[in-house]
């Protein structure tokens, strides 16, 4: 067991994370990974810029590319995130899902927006636009515009008075389910790893209940589960490596790291098994 070579969990801002996927590249150095698959919310923006970045600076750092999509499971009632491994940024299918997803959001944001102004609250397209750094817009950027513009005292306030599920300019943003998700992946010549797989946990179901969870995720063509993650707790793991033998499943591990965040954690604080890296390394490999 080693600490630390490789981090196959992060996020830059071009999601929402709080370092740039050049400072990320930096601190990946640093801490001497040999590892680091960057794996932004919906976008994978950041990617090309990493990449330049290792160039650049000619680091002997392998960069994986990632990304990390969200379903939703009708039947548990539970948001899962998974993460897709080692697909070309230029495959077709994987270019016409973002831009799906981005004029999506789009659509969303124009929806929010006229509920918006229906409250008596006129916030314009250009007004959000300006509080977000890349593609993927949403209501975070609506609730800093709203509290910039003098609507609310503050981000956390415009969820309450007008962006939260409940509240008057709620829209829901589109669901796909994780069978959706696997496929999609796949269709990027991509792997499926089910991200810090506690969130079952977390809806308090029995040991039982989440290896169901787990069983239909494999039965839908899951490649692998995260095991080794912060939220991850002994117990789970155990699951966790049960039913990776059971099934050939890929087992990783990523900090999941947000940035410099108090408390949160910072790149490099994972572990995983060299056995675990090379099998991760091979099903990602094109045969
Ligand atoms: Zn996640
Ligand atoms: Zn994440």
């Amino acid at each position: 067991m080693w600490k630390a070579r490789a981090d196959l969990h992060t996020h830059s801002t071009c999601s929402d994370g709080s370092l740039t996927p050049e400072e990320l590249v930096r601190e990946a150095d640093i801490i001497g990974l040999t590892w680091f698959a960057l794996t932004d919310h919906d976008t994978i923006d950041g990617i090309p810029r990493a990449r330049a970045e290792i160039e650049r600076r000619g680091l002997p750092l392998e960069l994986i590319t990632g990304a990390e999509l969200s379903a939703y499971s009708p039947q548990s009632k539970v948001e899962l995130h998974i993460l897709a491994y080692g697909f070309s940024p230029d495959d077709e299918n994987l270019k016409q899902y973002l831009a799906d997803f981005q004029n999506e959001r789009v659509v969303r944001l124009d929806r929010i927006l006229a509920l918006l102004a229906e409250q008596g609250v006129p916030l314009t397209r250009e007004q959000v636009y300006s509080f977000s750094s890349g593609t993927s817009i949403g209501r975070v950027h609506i609730a800093q515009a709203l509290a910039r513009y003098g609507y609310v005292i503050s981000p956390s306030e415009a969820f309450q008075k007008y962006l939260a599920d409940g509240a008057p300019a709620y829209i829901p943003r589109k669901k796909y389910t994780p069978e959706e998700i696997i496929t999609l992946i796949h269709s990027w010549g991509a792997i499926a790893v089910l991200a810090h797989p506690n969130y079952f946990n977390n809806k308090g179901l029995s040991e039982q209940e989440i290896e169901m969870e787990f069983g239909r995720c494999i039965a839908m063509g899951l490649d692998g589960l995260e095991c080794w993650h912060s939220k991850v707790d002994e117990d789970l793991r155990r699951v966790i490596k049960r039913l990776a033998l059971r099934h050939g499943l890929i087992l990783t591990g990523g900090s999941d790291t947000h940035g410099n965040f108090d408390n949160r954690p910072k790149i490099g604080d994972c572990r995983m098994t060299d056995s675990a890296m090379n099998k991760f390394l091979a099903a990602i490999s094109p045969a």
